[in-house]
């Protein structure tokens, strides 16, 4: 099974994206992740991507393709992926269904998970206070509220053009929230 899972910052979105990685069996890849970790690393990508991520803007595409795309070229992709936070845009979209397309192979579904946007500013915040993320401030978080919610409306479109997309409730406890998105892929 190949999934996106799309939500906002603040929707809970990694936590089902492990969850349901686990239960699957799948891979899960966020780009969040890779890049923080390119960054740590020094690499070339770090470098370029680490001025974009301190001010709460988005890697440019091209960057954030290639890395993606080689990564689930690697083996332990073969048996299936979870993709949290990516894709961001409609071109990284089509560049993920054109490289698919290309190997035989689809995303199957596309869970959102949905939260009202006064309670993501709110959990932000409260995360931000939790874990001392640098990129969490509230100017900033609002900022990459703001610009995620353009892009995201712009990715869930082109995946419900497709046939994929499945809303998910994502107010409530983790437990429920599990078990409306396992519904949605079930379903
Ligand atoms: P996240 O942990 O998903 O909130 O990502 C942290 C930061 O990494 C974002 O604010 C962006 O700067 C960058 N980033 C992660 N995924 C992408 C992506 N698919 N496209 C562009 N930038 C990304």
């Amino acid at each position: 099974m190949r999934l996106v899972i799309l939500g906002l910052i603040g929707a809970g979105k990694g936590t089902q994206a492990k969850i349901c990685a686990e239960q699957h069996n799948l891979l899960h890849l966020s780009t969040g992740d890779m890049l923080r970790e390119a960054v740590a690393a020094g690499t070339d990508l770090g470098n370029q991507a680490n001025e974009y991520m301190t001010s709460g803007q988005l890697v440019p595409d091209e960057l954030v393709i290639d890395m993606l795309l080689e990564r689930i070229g690697q083996p332990d992709a073969e048996g299936g992926f979870i993709l949290d936070g990516f894709p961001r845009t409609v071109g990284q979209a089509e560049a993920l269904e054109t490289a698919l397309t290309g190997r035989a192979l689809d995303i199957d579904t596309v869970p959102f998970i949905r939260v009202p946007e006064e309670m993501l500013l709110e959990r932000i915040a409260k995360r931000a206070e939790i874990e001392g993320r640098a990129d969490d401030t509230p100017e900033v978080a609002q900022r990459r509220l703001r610009e995620q919610s353009e892009g995201i409306e712009g990715v869930a479109s082109f995946y419900a053009s497709r046939g994929k997309l499945q809303d998910v409730d994502g107010v409530g406890s983790v437990e429920e929230v599990n078990a409306r998105l396992e519904a949605a892929l079930a379903g």
